[in-house]
């Protein structure tokens, strides 16, 4: 187990198709673009992601003003040097929004949170190397973890070993102790994790990572932009992050619910001195891709400006709100129903057909209406199909009542045709 357990399919491809001998006028390749794109589900009917959002107006002026610069982790600092204090001013202020303040931290802005958990755990696995812990380094992390910790795990030779989920697919805690051994590298976990945003018990991992010693890295890829806010708006939220002292480092994603263009994610670090004696040659690449357009740094830099805690919670409490006003609406429909229905509602949410209809079948005829959802698996090894929507912060009310009205149609569709 652990490793790409759910390979799925290989990716379709299209004829063979060959490399245009002569141009073409831009009207015409304007044209066909367009065309194109209009294949796409329309942005405002997208459920399918936060990032259809679209990102916050703002980001394209910022990111004009700055996409002639670029940042990378330790090079042309000179150069760019309003770029890099950008990126690292950024790095701050998302590390405090983490409740980490420390002149000691370190961050980098990162292409996703893929790359951000990758460099999570290649940090970590050549921090126990310098400590001469181990030569066969394993993760511990449930079995909601995200892909990315699998994809390092095959990189970087590193085992991953998976904790079982309970019914409502959180990790059964008592396995935890007995997955760790003299081995382990890390524990990760989530904040929440990224199927049904199910929440892992952090503050219990933070507890078994202290008394194990062990790095603890938590994976707020939505987290981050949600808890603090949530908490300013006073829901009660569980502890998950730098304050809790054994917390490693820590990394969220700005492209999904901080409003930031793709590709933008942060990963943070408690302790500079985990890079230390890390070979990246005499540039000083601590990152996995290296040179980054600038206008990501300016426009997550300068949509922290314009906000402040006080934008994001309204975005955020907009969000809350269409999921709850979701959640009624696909209640009242015969022939669905939610999954995890007792969970806190943040931004995602599960749904299944109550009768034989497949739910591949309904999928189709929510695709059909042109609305955009996702057709995902729960977690775990006996994993079963569900429908998931994961909201941008940016989403309109009045499409959430379009959506309802087409879910119902799509489910009577199904059904006839079952
Ligand atoms: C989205 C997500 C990631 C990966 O982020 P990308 O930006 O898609 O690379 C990692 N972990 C969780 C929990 C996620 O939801």
């Amino acid at each position: 187990m652990g490793e790409f357990t759910q390979a799925r399919r290989l990716r379709r491809m299209p004829q063979p198709m060959s490399f245009p001998e002569r141009g073409i006028s831009q009207n015409d390749v304007l044209r066909m673009l367009t065309e194109k794109l209009c294949k796409n589900i329309p942005p405002e009917q997208n459920f399918c992601n936060p990032y259809a959002g679209p990102p916050h107006p703002f980001t394209r002026m910022a990111w004009e003003l700055a996409q002639n610069s670029f940042f990378v982790s330790g090079w042309g600092e000179e150069i760019y040097r309003g770029t890099h204090e950008m990126e690292m001013e950024a790095v701050r202020m998302v590390s405090s929004l983490l409740n980490l303040d420390d002149e000691k931290s370190l961050g980098f802005i990162t292409s996703g949170g893929t790359e951000s958990n990758l460099l999570a755990m290649r940090t970590a696995k050549l921090l126990a190397e310098r400590r001469k812990k181990t030569s066969r380094p394993e993760i511990v992390m449930p079995y909601s973890g995200h892909f990315s910790f699998r994809l390092a795990g095959n990189l970087f030779g590193i085992r991953v070993r998976e904790i079982e989920l309970n019914d409502d697919l959180t990790p059964k805690m008592d396995q935890v102790e007995s997955l760790i051994n003299e081995n382990t590298i890390a524990v990760v976990c989530s904040a929440p994790e990224g199927t049904l945003q199910v929440m892992d018990p952090i503050k219990e991992f933070a507890e078994i990572a202290e008394r194990k010693n062990v790095y603890l890295h938590v994976d707020a890829a939505f987290g981050g932009f949600l808890f603090p806010f949530m908490k300013d708006l006073g829901y009660s939220v569980p502890a998950f992050d730098f304050s809790l002292p054994s917390v490693c480092s820590m990394m969220t994603d700005s492209h999904k619910l901080g409003l930031v263009p793709i590709a933008a994610s942060f990963v943070i670090f408690r302790e500079n001195y985990v890079f230390d004696d890390i070979p990246t040659e005499h540039v000083t690449i601590h990152t996995i891709t290296s040179t980054k357009n600038g206008g990501l740094a300016a426009a997550a830099w300068g949509l922290f400006q314009l906000l402040g805690r006080e934008g994001y919670r309204k975005y955020l409490q907009n969000a809350l709100e269409i999921a709850n006003a979701l959640a009624r609406g696909i209640s009242g429909i015969q022939g669905v129903k939610l999954l995890a229905p007792n969970k806190q509602l943040y931004t995602v949410l599960g749904f299944t057909t109550t009768d034989r209809t497949p739910v591949e079948n309904l999928y189709k005829e929510i695709l059909s209406r042109r609305w955009g959802v996702g057709l995902e698996r729960t977690p775990g090894p006996r994993g079963m199909p569900f429908i998931r929507i994961s909201l941008s912060p940016m989403r309109e009310k009045r499409y959430a009542e379009g959506f309802i009205g087409a879910l119902e149609e799509s489910v009577r569709a199904a059904r006839s045709k079952a």
